[in-house]
């Protein structure tokens, strides 16, 4: 992962990850559902980088970290990152070896992946268990017939996933009623039982279970105005001016004339694009803080740069501008800047590109 030293030059455009925002976030998580952490860092945490962020999350003392495969846990664990590591994606029973060879913690949900870990050797597992979602784990009526392979081998944990716990419709009440009768016909009862995600938490607590799975929350997204317990920022997109015009009254700024300035505008190029994961969809909706101010992104963003109306404000070449996240007083939360370009949050995270080096502060 590239990052920024003091001896290069500044890049066009870089993401900031505050870490201490993050660390704060998880504690007022934990806090809220008095439960320990299973902090999800999945998709290179949500792309602000797995590993930063999980030494970082280090410090609270997780009970485990939560990836998607194989490759990300052994990414953590090349990193020297001891703590246990759950790959939640379903890993296939002749992946399960490579799996354990980077010591990690399977989700299995099939006697033949039960079977293929005891085979091995065995070891910590979690026992997946589908409860509305249909995306992954044994039916939760039909976990009774694990009984055997559970006896064998037993799991070390017991999870389900919550498919709209963001939404009060009583589907997280249903599915969970659903997890404990599936935990009634196991034989034992797991010592890690988790189920709620960030929205969860956030609804829900204290917690009934022995961890939460908070991703999107930790990485400074909310579950909506309205909700009780709201995160800080954590993510910061800013990149520099790299040029301005006077654009006279009629002329047209970027692909396809979409924008066109009424009187003479005052215009900024920024150096950053689409190609960056700043998505196009932003393009005359999108926001920019400068100067004190907010500008708005005119035009259609391109690949490598995007334009803003600074007319009015202190605006210059080589300052920096912030289309995500906070400047001065001013704050663009990634949910409204998801909303103005129509994406969920977790897509516009999870979309800012490799080739934006990721800067950290407030690191140990
Ligand atoms: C991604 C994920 C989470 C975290 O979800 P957020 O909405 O980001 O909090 C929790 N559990 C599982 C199984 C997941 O895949």
């Amino acid at each position: 992962m590239p990052t920024q030293s003091s001896s290069e030059t500044k890049p066009r455009a870089w993401v900031e990850v505050d870490l201490a925002a993050i660390l704060r976030n998880a504690k007022a998580l934990e806090r809220q559902t008095r439960t320990r952490l299973l902090p999800m860092v999945k998709a290179d945490a949500y792309g602000l980088g797995a590993v930063p962020v999980a030494r970082a999350l280090d410090a609270l003392d997780p009970i485990a970290f939560g990836v998607s495969s194989i490759v990300e846990g052994e990414e953590l664990r090349r990193a020297g990152i001891q703590r246990p590591v759950v790959v939640f994606t379903p890993t296939l029973p002749r992946d399960l070896d490579r799996l354990r060879h980077a010591k990690l913690t399977p989700t299995l949900a099939s006697p033949e992946g039960i079977a293929r870990w005891t085979a091995l050797g065995g070891g910590p597992w979690h026992l997946a268990i589908e409860t509305g979602m249909h995306r992954a784990g044994i039916a939760w009526d039909a976990v009774g017939g694990l009984a055997a392979a559970v006896q064998a081998e037993p799991p070390e944990g017991a999870f389900t996933h919550f498919h709209s716990a963001e939404l009060d419709n009583q589907s997280l009440s249903l599915q969970e009623e659903r997890f404990r009768v599936a935990l009634d016909a196991l034989p034992l009862r797991p010592r890690v039982l988790h189920t709620e995600n960030s929205a969860a938490a956030v609804r829900r607590h204290p917690s009934p279970w022995d961890c939460i799975r908070p991703g999107v929350f930790l990485y400074g997204v909310g579950s909506g105005p309205t909700a009780a317990l709201q995160p800080e920022p954590v993510v910061h997109l800013r990149a520099q001016v790299v040029e301005l015009r006077i654009v006279p009254d009629g002329e047209t700024v970027s692909y396809d004339a979409t924008w066109v300035a009424r009187g003479a505008r005052r215009i900024a190029t920024v150096a950053v694009g689409y190609g960056d994961g700043y998505r196009r969809h932003l393009g005359n909706v999108g926001k920019a803080l400068v100067g004190g101010g907010i500008a708005p992104v005119v035009g259609v963003v391109t690949m490598d740069m995007l334009m803003i109306d600074a007319t009015g404000l202190p605006c210059e070449e080589g300052d920096v501008v912030t289309l995500l996240g906070r400047s001065g007083e001013h704050l663009l939360s990634a949910e409204a800047v998801a909303e103005m370009g129509h994406l969920s949050p977790y897509e516009l995270l999870t979309g800012l590109r490799q080739r934006l080096p990721r800067t950290y502060v407030g690191g140990a």
